[in-house]
This record gives structure tokens, sequence and C-alpha cells, in this order.
């Protein structure tokens, strides 16, 4: 996930502003597997959504993310969550992320971030309190696992 952060950031049109705690999750979808890890992390970018996705899909391509079972066990993932001032829905790019509503997994990270931040009407505090977050457990503190500093920043 760190790797996946600097090599995402090294995009002179990205930018980091904030990184989440990093959190060890329930598998959701397929629930016989091994846990997950899942942060969050806020950016700032010049990018347009699909130039913003196609550098998340490089960077994962990167890192060997292949794509074998729905849901299943993958090296990396780097999903658009949301975006300020935008709602798309084309092919292949949905933002704000169509499941995140649903997913404590994501909403978690996302609310040490931007817990006032209205995804669809209702903020992302207000989102959690609908879900179930027990399967959710912080592992690191933000600012523990990764340094937001030097070239990251
Ligand atoms: P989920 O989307 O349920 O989290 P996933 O992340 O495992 O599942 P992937 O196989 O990584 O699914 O992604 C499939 C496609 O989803 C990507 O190739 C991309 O085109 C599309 N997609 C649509 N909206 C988004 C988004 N907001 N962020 C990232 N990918 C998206
Ligand atoms: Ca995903
Ligand atoms: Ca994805």
């Amino acid at each position: 996930m760190v790797q996946a952060i600097d090599i995402l950031v090294s995009n002179d049109e990205i930018r980091l502003e904030g990184v989440s705690g990093l959190y060890a999750t329930e598998p959701w979808g397929l629930k016989e597997q091994a846990e997950f890890k899942n942060a969050c992390i806020e950016i700032s970018t010049s990018l347009e959504p699909e130039g913003l996705l196609e550098a998340c899909l490089e960077t994962e391509a990167r890192l060997d993310r292949t794509r074998d079972v729905r849901w299943g066990p993958r090296t990396i993932d780097l999903d658009i969550l949301a975006m300020e001032d935008v709602a798309i829905d084309i092919d292949g790019l949905t933002i704000p992320h169509s499941r995140l509503h649903e997913r404590a997994f994501a909403l978690v990270p996302m609310a040490d971030l931007a817990p006032d931040l209205k995804i669809e009407g209702q903020s992302v505090s207000e989102l959690l309190k609908k879900q179930d977050r027990s399967g959710v457990k912080q592992i690191a503190a933000p600012g523990e696992w990764i340094e937001i500093s030097g070239n990251r920043a």
C-alpha cells in the first residue's frame, strides 16, 4: 500500500494531502478468504476523473494486480471513492464509488480524513452510522504507518 501511494503520487499531477489510519478488515462480498487491509488517501489533482482512474489502474498493474476472482484476494486495489463536485456514471467509471455507502471498510478510513464530506447528500459519518463497523480494526493510526513528507507531500 505504501508502494502504491508512492507510485501514484510520483505523478506530477497528483499531490498527497492526507492519509487515514491503516485497518485490517473482514472480507466483503466473498467471505471465505483472508482479511484485507484498507486505507484511504486524500489527494489534490489536476487530472480529470478518467485520467485519475488511468493513474490508479497503471499503479495497480505495476504492482502485479491481476483480476481472477471478483472481490477475491489481490495485491492492491485502488478505487476512487469520491471527487469534489464530481458525479459521473459512465462505462468503467462511477464516482462516487457505487458501493461506498455500504462498505464500512471504506467509510471508516475515509472518516479519518473527511467525515463531513457529502456523498449524494449524506456525510461520510452519517453513512458510517448505518454500517456495522465491527469487522474494521485499526492497526495503525494516521501518520503511524506512512510518512507524509518529502516527495510524497
Ligand atoms: P469494487 O468496484 O466492488 O470495489 P473491485 O475494486 O475489486 O470491486 P476492480 O476489478 O478493481 O473491482 O475494478 C473493475 C473496474 O471498475 C475498473 O476497471 C474500473 O473501470 C471500474 N470502476 C468504476 N468506477 C470506479 C471507481 N470509482 N474507482 C475505481 N474503479 C472504478
Ligand atoms: Ca474495490
Ligand atoms: Ca478497484
